[in-house]
This record gives structure tokens, sequence and C-alpha cells, in this order.
């Protein structure tokens, strides 16, 4: 099949992802509370969120997220594929995955409207990363529930953000804290790093 023809395609066929979360329309019957609501620039397509607080948000300075962005740096918040119901324009979606320049629905990918072509999310295997700026917040209490936590890949930025969140100089977790991320977090992973690799010399010296 031609490339262009297989946006929205995947090997297992081509309306099998309609039905599985996070692009699965709820049900009446499964009560879905939404305490907010999203939209892309062209309002084809409309979600709901029916978490409160997202499990996690992130500023990503990546080179990838810079060109896909043409941003600066993204802003994503992490939440369960069931979290999310799209009410609108789920259809209307298309696909990228960086790393293969592909088209095709697999995962890890990116998610656009594909009439404005809004970013509206990255799908991964088992979570979703979307992009808080579609979501219309009501209240300033709101908002403060996606305050960014930490900024990652901050050794590719294009500008400084001195604003004391932990920076990770790649992935946050596994690569190190840098610039002027809190002295507290930074000494409470050398000591975690310290203890494993410990460890991991104790475990090899017992072989
Ligand atoms: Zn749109
Ligand atoms: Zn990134």
């Amino acid at each position: 099949m031609h490339k262009t023809q297989s946006r929205g395609d995947e090997t297992t066929g081509l309306s099998e992802w309609k039905k599985r979360a996070p692009y699965k329309i709820h049900d009446p019957s499964e009560h879905f509370e939404a305490k907010y609501e999203a939209s892309c620039h062209c309002g084809r397509v409309k979600y709901q969120l029916n978490r409160v607080e997202p499990l996690d948000s992130k500023l990503c300075h990546c080179t990838t997220c810079q060109t896909q962005h043409a941003a600066p740096f993204q802003w994503a918040a992490i939440f369960h594929k069931e979290d999310i119901n799209f009410v609108n324009g789920h259809h209307d979606l298309e696909w990228y995955d960086p790393t293969d320049k592909s088209i095709e629905h697999k995962l890890p990918c990116k998610v656009r409207c594909s009439y404005c072509h809004s970013p509206i999310m990255d799908e991964g295997r088992n979570m979703i990363l979307l992009f808080p700026s579609l979501i219309h917040f009501k209240t300033k209490a709101d908002r403060l529930n996606f305050k960014p936590r930490c900024h990652m890949f901050y050794g590719q930025r294009v500008m400084d953000i001195p604003d004391g969140l932990p920076k990770w100089d790649g992935l946050n977790d596994t690569s190190n804290l840098i610039e002027d991320s809190p002295p507290d977090l930074v000494r409470e992973v050398e000591q975690k790093r310290d203890k494993e690799r410990a460890e991991r010399f104790e475990k090899g010296g017992n072989k």
C-alpha cells in the first residue's frame, strides 16, 4: 500500500483502534465524569478528562519536540488511556511516529487533528501524554493542577528557565539533574544511585 493511503491504518485493521482506549467513546453506562473539556484549534476534535490531577506534568526541551511543535519546548500532562473520552472528531486524527518517520498507527506515536494539525497528544504504549494547551480551564485552581513539575531534555534547550524546578539533562529520573534543580533533590538522586551502585557491586561480588 502506498504511504499516503496508509494514514490511520495499522496491522490489526483499519478500525480496530476506534474501539480501544484512548479512542473509544465511553458508553453512558460507564458514567464518565468530565472534569475538563478540551478541543483542537479548529474545534473538530473535542475530548473530556475525568481525572482532576494528571499523573505528571512536564516540559520537554528535546529537539524532536521543538521541531514537532514549532516551539522552544513542549508541555505535556500524563494520563491513563481510560481517563480520556473523545466526544467529537476522534476519527479525524492523524498519527506520526518520529522514530520510524511513519504515519501508521503504532505506538508510541504523536496524534494530531487531521484538519488543523493541532498536536493533541503523544500516545504511548500504556499512557497518554496530552497537551494541556487544548484544555479550557475554568478556574486558576484547575490550571494549577497542570502546573509543570519538571523539565526534561533540558540539555537541549533553546532558552534558560530559572524557575527552580527539577531539570533533567535527558529523560526524567534516569539522566542527571542540572542547572538550578532543587539541591535537596539532587542529593536524594545521588544517594539513591550510590546505593544502587553498591547493591549492584555486592550482587556481582557474590556470584
Ligand atoms: Zn482541529
Ligand atoms: Zn521531547
